[in-house]
């Protein structure tokens, strides 16, 4: 039960972080994408970290059967690890993004290990101009800085896959209820995560395709 409340409180401290984070950002820095609000009926699924066994392959197979294209935000050590898998998000037509080399988070490592990490995973990946922060952790000084070669990508819609306290259902509802026009969706590419989004994500895809939306890559 402990354990539980502990979860919790630790669930609204990073929902409220992240929604302060996202108001405070969006003055300061109007560069950072958080949804591409004047698309009409456009929304872009993304997916996080990977590619991982199993996991990368499913999803591949998803989105090729709703013959729909994605966005992949790819780890560098995970690249090294599968590059078959790496080959296949690419020859399948999708986009590749930056998603650091290790996954380190901006607010906990200096920024020299935080811009050589990004680079060290730039350097395993085609040419591209867009980057995720893990965890969407990042200081106004590391957004001054990296926002000079890339377009950092946020999003508005958070699956909650990952969470341990979650169900497939309710992360379907939770997408669902919240995908607007240009919207930014955000799920994982991880084992982690893979129970929540196994059972639902052609549901999902299908059902947003039913609501009239286009699944757009372009950035
Ligand atoms: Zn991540």
């Amino acid at each position: 039960m402990f354990v539980r409340i502990l979860k919790l409180f630790q669930w609204i401290k990073d929902s409220i972080s992240l929604q302060i984070l996202k108001s405070i950002s969006s003055i300061l820095f109007p560069s950072l994408v958080w949804r591409k609000e004047s698309c009409q009926k456009k929304i872009w699924l993304t997916f996080d970290d990977g590619p991982t066994t199993e996991v990368t392959s499913f999803i591949l197979e998803v989105l090729k059967a709703e013959n729909i294209k994605a966005t992949f935000f790819l780890v560098g050590k995970e690249i090294e690890k599968y590059p078959d898998l790496f080959n296949a998000i690419i020859t399948d037509g999708h986009i590749i993004g930056n998603h650091s080399y290790s996954h380190k988070s901006g607010w906990s490592c200096n920024n020299f290990t935080y811009f050589n990490d990004i680079e060290k995973c730039q350097k395993l990946m085609p040419e591209n101009k867009i980057f995720r922060p893990p965890y969407g952790r990042i200081s106004p000084l590391q957004i001054k800085e990296i926002q000079k070669k890339y377009k950092i990508i946020l999003w508005d819609v958070l699956s909650w896959d990952f969470s341990l306290n979650t169900t497939p259902q309710k992360v379907k509802k939770n997408v669902l209820r919240n995908t607007k026009d240009g919207s930014i969706i955000v799920f994982h590419n991880n084992q982690k995560s893979f129970k929540n989004l196994k059972p639902i994500l052609q549901e999902i895809i299908q059902a947003l395709k039913n609501k009239g939306y286009n699944f757009c890559t372009t950035w």
